[in-house]
């Protein structure tokens, strides 16, 4: 084990002092409004864009989950989830915050070695930005920059807010304007992070001369790389730091973090292709805006928006290039299962120059009209192929990798049936066509194993009746009294359908954790029709209520129990009713008279037992 002691306190026990300490609630509420119901809070996922609440906190459990896109877990959970932190960073700021006293974690060479570096990345880009933003504001070799920075009307909020600085010129600075800034081991970090570029002849050089630098930083704010302007003549025009062990182009979006929060008020997130785009928004009242770094959208970037956003707008330029990017971002979307809009702007106009020529309301009325992506796309092909027999098929071809992309077998149906009405074709001829074609194209299998399987089992499984619903939702919402009912047949009365599958997972639950909460169930419950009844059932409201009378409340809930352990019974006598009628039947087929006789008593029994019920 490579940990080690220090004054008789080990690093799990810290782990769980902490748990103890921290108060999710607090910790929670300060990221997310939260809202008392029942014994939980309610509040709007962090990481999903909603407009319903489905996320919940558990002050007993030290818990939160969310029912709509199943996130949950502890408090150390939650900090490296929204701060972009690993697992001994959420330890050190929650130790931090509650004092308590960290002892060494003995990592191992290389992990120290990795942090270490990390660290240190983000150090050397810190102070980077730093100095380049001193730069911007107030030395004479930035006059040209400031000028260039008013005349785009990027104003001194912005400034600040984005932390845009200045990497002077050769002319003015020399080669080693930030080289000279740094020694020894910053030095050779700076290399690493690609702001200074190693000669062939020994020493270095300034990647960035005569740009404006944005620092392009994580969720958490800290600096990972640099996005740069050139000034004057120049190329490339722009230039993006190399990646690094911090920094990624493909998991990154500038802005992102200055903006985040009005793209979760707003639910909605812009994307343009442009740093200045990006600021020229902002700065004009359009705050739910991102940008990624010069290069097409990823689904690392979608996820990461999806945590802020339900919904995202592409604005980008009405040109071929434009309509291209668009058009390669549907599968994204589709795959991602986010709802995506695309405005184009029109001829000779970028973000930037519409929103300072036209004004908010303009760009506002061209975001209005933004068209979902499929239904681009598809509008693009018509156009392209036309609606003649030829044209379809060249259409349905194109239509395939977009089919692909779906997300479930639902999705995929939706689609098709969308497609194959624009296209006037029969939904199930559209179908077909693709599958005859996809025949014989290798395309990769588009819906996952599990997904179909699961498809089968719910369509197999039997929708349960009013009185299974009741013990279902009885055995989640009171594990306590999930043995009673165990004893009393439960499993028998949910055989074959979704009880039962919940039945299983819920026992293997207890086995494990006796005191689980209902909740946890969610955490060990695949994607499906199980999670959703689950789902549906934690998030309804209590229908006792939890403030009044807890006497009163007991009453109730025993009750409720001797109502659902009765039926059982019955269900259980029912069924040995019908048992022992066979048997009679057979007794009596063989002749078996004394048998017959035996089991004649047992009826009686039986019937007398219901009667009493
Ligand atoms: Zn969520």
């Amino acid at each position: 084990m490579d940990r080690v002691m220090t004054s008789g306190v080990s690093r799990d026990d810290i782990t769980a002092h902490i748990k103890e300490q921290a108060d999710i609630v607090q910790i929670i509420g300060e990221c997310v409004e939260l809202k008392r119901s029942g014994i939980r809070f309610l509040g709007r996922c962090p990481f999903h864009g909603e407009k319903t609440p489905s996320f919940t906190v558990h002050g007993g459990q030290q818990f939160f989950h969310c029912f709509g896109c199943g996130e949950s877990g502890d408090v150390f959970s939650f900090m490296m989830k929204y701060y972009n932190l690993d697992f001994p960073g959420a330890l050190k700021e929650l130790a931090k915050r509650y004092r308590i006293e960290l002892p060494e974690r003995h990592q191992s060479r290389e992990e120290e070695e990795r942090s270490k570096k990390r660290e240190l990345l983000f150090a050397v880009n810190e102070k980077c930005t730093a100095l380049y933003c001193q730069y911007l504001q107030n030395a004479p070799g930035a006059a040209a920059a400031r000028e260039y920075l008013q005349k785009r009307g990027v104003g001194k909020d912005i400034l600040s807010r984005f932390r845009i600085g200045y990497a002077p010129p050769v002319e003015v600075a020399g080669w080693n304007y930030l080289g000279g800034h740094f020694k020894g081991a910053e030095q050779k970090t700076a290399v690493l992070a690609g702001l200074l570029v190693d000669k062939e002849s020994g020493g270095s050089y300034d990647r960035f001369r005569d740009r404006i630098v944005f620092p392009i930083m994580d969720i958490g704010g800290r600096v990972c790389g640099f996005g740069g302007r050139i000034v004057g003549e120049g190329q490339p025009k722009y230039m993006n730091s190399p990646e690094s062990e911090v920094f990624s182009k493909s998991r990154l979006l500038l802005g992102l973090y200055q903006q985040k929060e009005e793209i979760r008020r707003q639910n909605e997130a812009v994307l343009v292709e442009g740093n200045f785009d990006l600021i020229s928004l902002v700065e004009h009242g359009c705050g739910n805006v991102a940008a990624p770094l010069g290069t097409a959208l990823t689904r690392e970037q979608l996820r990461l928006i999806k945590r802020f956003a339900e919904k995202v707008t592409l604005l980008f330029d009405g040109d071929s290039a434009g309509m291209k990017a668009a058009e390669r971002a549907v599968p994204l979307f589709l795959a991602e299962q986010l709802p995506g809009r695309v405005a184009f702007l029109p001829d000779n106009h970028d973000p930037d120059t519409f929103v300072r020529e036209k004004g908010l309301a303009e760009l506002n009325r061209l975001l209005g009209q933004a068209v979902s992506l499929p239904e681009f796309a598809l509008n693009r092909m018509i156009g392209e192929h036309g609606l003649t027999l030829d044209g379809k098929s060249k259409i349905v071809e194109e239509l395939r990798p977009l089919i692909a992309a779906a997300a479930s077998p639902l999705q995929r149906s939706v689609f098709v049936s969308h497609f194959a009405e624009k296209l006037g074709m029969a939904a199930g001829q559209l179908d077909a066509h693709l599958g005859t074609a996809s025949r014989s194209l290798p395309v990769t299998p588009v819906v996952p194993a599990v997904a179909a399987s699961r498809k089968v089992r719910e369509e197999r499984s039997e929708p349960l009746s009013m009185a299974q619903k009741q013990l279902v939702e009885f055995m989640i919402l009171q594990p306590k009294y999930f043995s009673r009912l165990a004893e009393a047949g439960l499993r028998q009365c949910l055989a074959g359908g979704l009880g039962e599958i919940l039945f299983l997972q819920q026992k293997s639950l207890l086995d494990r954790n006796p005191d689980a909460e209902p909740e946890e169930l969610l955490t060990v419950l695949p994607e499906g029709a199980e999670r959703n009844l689950v789902a549906s059932l934690l998030l309804r409201p209590p229908i006792r209520s939890l403030d009044g009378d807890e006497e009163r409340q007991k009453e109730e809930l025993a009750e409720e129990l001797a109502d659902l352990l009765q039926y059982l019974r019955r269900v259980h006598l029912k069924k040995s009713g019908d048992e022992l009628l066979q048997r009679m039947q057979n007794a009596e087929r063989d002749g078996n008279s004394s048998l017959l006789q035996e089991l004649l008593v047992e009826q009686v029994s039986i019937h007398r037992q219901l009667h009493d019920q």
